[in-house]
């Protein structure tokens, strides 16, 4: 057996500073034996893990860091309707049925969070104003118009919104339009990620954190999963682990490039400032190719993220850029202090729809949500759970599928990168 490693803290952020206490969750010693294993502790794991316990099955989680150590704890909180794709063009490249399936299951993906939320009474500061996407360009605001027409003719509340109604929404005079979806809202991610812990484990489900798998076999038609101070035997995995994929399953990291996002958060703001910044408490984010997201938090604080380049640059000037774009955004910002900057990793798939991928028999993924998966992410673990419980595929929104490697993966990185120098230089140009 290896020894084992230090635990690993939840990263500094804003979340980890004004979040709830995480529930006891002891690393694993010793022997177990369960249903379902799953391994990552975010919300496609924690979601799988309650709907598996919810059908009656064993489920036994682990995850090499804190609850929510990965993208859940650390993302901006805004509960995203929808997928990346338009609803048309989903239907367009999935088919009429399947592509009917999966608008309907993306769309609905904020009422599963907001049910589960509510149902376990889970103290995460949720709230359902909806979610804006503000246009800075003219390209920008027919794409929301068309987004908006096809969400609001498949019965959504969604409109689109002139640049006066915009600027009062946003309380900025920065956009020439764009939309809002009244699905969406905000939660605190955090607090919502150590929520779900805490039912699972009220559910009876064993949670690990600071315990990592090192080696997933396949033992007598078993799936056995050594951890640094113990050993897993499961008939089922389900491997939830994101952006932070490493080699657990060969090839599976290479599915997705994982690049990172920023954010950073100012002090609670003046009541004056506060006022005049998302006065109907809207999450926001920009219809640009490299876009702002942001928001306020419970207690008034200016939290904006936005897309960065390689996972392993720690990049100083990237939070310096987002400050500025709050500044543009904003010019009331222009005195606001800086308490927090923190990333994570997003991951991105080649086709840009989320993936649920069968690597084996009894062994699912289920990763890829292009940095807008705390609503797509918790309804995947719906998902994994239907299939690990023998959901027949022809009745799921999203295919199973096998795995897919980036080609060329190891040169995706610095392509991400080009092509984001390249978006931000469009941006600008428009
Ligand atoms: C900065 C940032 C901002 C974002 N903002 C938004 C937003 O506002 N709205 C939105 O919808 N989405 C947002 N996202 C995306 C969203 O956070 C993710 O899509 C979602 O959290 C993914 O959840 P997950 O459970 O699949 O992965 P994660 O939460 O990343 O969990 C994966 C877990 O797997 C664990 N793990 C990996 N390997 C192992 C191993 N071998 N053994 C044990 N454990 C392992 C990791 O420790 C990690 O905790 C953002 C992401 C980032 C990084």
């Amino acid at each position: 057996m290896t020894a084992a490693a230090a635990p690993t803290p939840a990263p500094p952020s804003l979340w980890a500073a004004t979040a709830p206490p995480a529930p006891p969750t002891p690393p694993l010693q010793g022997p177990g034996e369960t249903d379902v294993a799953v391994i990552g502790a975010g919300y496609t794991g924690l979601s799988a893990a309650l709907h598996l316990a919810e059908r009656g099955a064993s489920v036994l989680v682990l995850d090499q860091g804190e609850i929510g150590w990965g993208a859940s704890g650390r993302n901006g909180g805004q509960i995203v309707p929808g997928l990346k794709h338009d609803p048309d063009d989903i239907e367009r490249l999935m088919g009429k049925e399947r592509g009917r399936l999966l608008v309907e299951f993306a769309g609905r993906a904020p009422n599963l969070v907001f049910d589960l939320i509510k149902r376990y009474a889970i103290a995460c500061d949720a709230v359902r104003q909806g979610w804006l996407q503000p246009a800075h360009s003219p390209a920008g605001r027919l794409a929301a118009e068309r987004r908006a027409e096809q969400w609001a003719r498949r019965g959504a509340n969604a409109e689109a919104l002139d640049r006066a109604a915009m600027a009062t929404m946003t309380g900025s005079e920065l956009y020439c339009g764009g939309w809002i979806d009244r699905r969406g809202g905000t939660v605190q991610p955090l607090a919502y990620a150590r929520g779900l812990a805490s039912v699972a484990i009220a559910k009876g489900i064993a949670v690990h954190s600071n315990t990592s798998a090192q080696t997933l076999t396949r033992e007598m038609g078993k799936w056995r999963i050594e951890v640094p101070r113990g050993t897993v035997i499961a008939d089922t995995v389900l491997l939830c682990t994101n952006g932070y994929t490493g080699d657990l399953f060969p090839g599976l990291a290479q599915e997705v490039v994982a690049v990172n996002s920023y954010q950073a958060a100012t002090r609670p703001l003046s009541d004056n400032i506060r006022k005049s910044i998302l006065p109907g408490g809207q999450a926001a984010s920009e219809t640009k190719r490299v876009g702002c997201y942001y928001r306020l938090d419970r207690d008034g604080r200016f939290i904006i993220g936005g897309r960065g380049t390689r996972i392993d640059d720690p990049a100083p000037h990237l939070f310096e850029r987002l400050r500025r774009s709050a500044r543009e955004i904003y010019p009331q910002l222009a005195d606001a202090e800086w308490s927090n900057h923190w990333s994570g990793h997003i991951a991105i798939t080649q086709d840009h729809f989320p993936h649920l991928l069968e690597l084996a028999p009894g062994l699912l993924a289920g990763l890829g949500y292009q940095g807008r998966g705390v609503a797509m992410s918790t309804a995947m673990g719906q998902l994994l759970a239907a299939r690990a419980q023998g959901a027949a595929t022809a009745d799921l929104p999203l295919p199973v599928r096998r795995p897919k490697p980036f080609p060329l993966h190891r040169f995706r990185v610095p392509a991400v990168y080009l092509v984001s120098r390249w978006y931000r230089l469009l941006d600008a140009l428009t």
